[in-house]
């Protein structure tokens, strides 16, 4: 079958075609990231006038790519939360509107899914239960998955998410918007033991993440260091804080994978894209006798294509929405409204 995908969460305006599910026949992403860079972050009213602009156009651009026409299509995907619920309403309502000229079902994703289907674009049979860290820029959750749609939340951030932790030490240490990629880039000339940041393990046994402490001691490291008038090495500092968050995240993700029995194991989300938390992940996991999955770089930020592969499975349950569905800003995993 084929499914017209679309994802309007922040600020990429996306669509995407899907054939079977698994096979992209196209996936356009226009990103706002120089619209917000002068913020220094996403401006939520921004984003809404942006999608609104290109919305029709990136739709267009992905049947055009994919050679086909509305009639053509056998679903219409669109992602209804969590997100921007005035980002979400323009995506929502073009998916509607789809729908209903073209007479398909309407198939309502949640955008975290999305992110965890990546990893079915590069392995459509994943073998069940599965483990999957999700690391974004607005969650940061360990996810039990013990079967398609069967989800259950088994730790979670209790504060910041590791993207947004990137992205506001990025901006204290002047690296610019988005953080993530930055704080990478600068942490390629760093030293990683330069400082010792705070490692949140938090209570013994919880599979719970906590970044604020990560993120204040690195601000008030570098506010200390000013106003004494010491040389602060910016890139000691981006890597540092970059092991410190990746060593969290690969021990609970290690942990979480004993507990509950898992050998396969997933990363999706903005941050999977982070080349050292993929290489030490890989390596942990490795060494456990586990396998870990991780989608291509550009299906780790924010795509239709991943949207579509998760409307893939929906549409072999049969799980269509009414015309009524409407955007839920925070909507959770394994919530469906409608
Ligand atoms: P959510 O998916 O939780 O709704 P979002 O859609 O805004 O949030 P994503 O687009 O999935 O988030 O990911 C963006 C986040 O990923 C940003 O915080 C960005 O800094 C981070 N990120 C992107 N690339 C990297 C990288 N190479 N290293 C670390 N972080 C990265
Ligand atoms: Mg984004
Ligand atoms: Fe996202």
């Amino acid at each position: 079958e084929k499914i017209l995908a679309i994802e309007t969460s922040c600020d990429e305006t996306s669509a995407a075609v899907l054939d079977g599910g698994t096979r992209i026949l196209s996936n356009i992403i226009s990103s706002q990231i120089d619209v917000h860079r002068k913020f220094g972050g996403v401006v939520p009213e921004v984003a809404s006038r942006k999608h609104l602009e290109l919305i029709n156009h990136v739709i267009a651009e992905a049947l055009q790519a994919a050679g086909l026409c509305f009639g053509e299509l056998d679903a219409v995907a669109v992602t209804y939360g969590p997100g921007l619920v005035g980002a979400l309403l323009v995506g929502l309502s073009a998916g509607k509107a789809i729908a209903y000229a073209a007479d398909i079902p309407l198939i309502g994703v949640n955008h975290l899914e999305g992110h965890i289907y990546a990893n079915f674009l590069r392995e459509p049979d994943l073998a069940f239960p599965l483990l999957c860290l999700v690391v974004s820029g607005g969650h940061t959750d360990l996810v039990y998955i013990a079967g398609h749609g069967e989800y259950r939340v088994i730790g979670r951030t209790r504060d910041d998410a590791a993207g947004e932790a990137f992205d506001k030490v990025a901006r204290t240490l002047g690296l610019g918007y988005p953080g993530g990629p930055q704080i990478e880039k600068a942490a390629v000339e760093g030293n990683p033991q330069a400082v010792m940041f705070p490692r949140a393990y938090l209570e013994e046994g919880s599979l719970d993440f906590s970044f604020s402490g990560l993120k204040s001691s690195v601000i008030n490291y570098l506010h200390r260091a000013r106003q004494r008038g010491e040389a602060v090495h910016i890139p000691n500092l981006a890597a540092s804080f970059q092991q410190a968050a990746v060593d969290v995240l690969v021990d609970k993700t290690i942990t979480a994978a004993q507990e509950h029995n898992v050998s396969l194991i997933m990363l999706a989300g903005g941050v999977a894209a982070n080349s050292l938390l993929r290489t030490e992940l890989q390596k942990a996991v490795c060494s456990s006798g586990r396998r870990l999955v991780y989608p291509s770089l550009v299906l780790c930020t924010d795509n239709a294509a991943m949207i579509g592969c998760a409307a893939h499975f929906k549409y072999i349950r049969g799980e269509f929405a009414p015309l009524t569905l409407n955007a839920i800003p925070g909507l959770r995993l394994g919530e469906c409204r409608y």
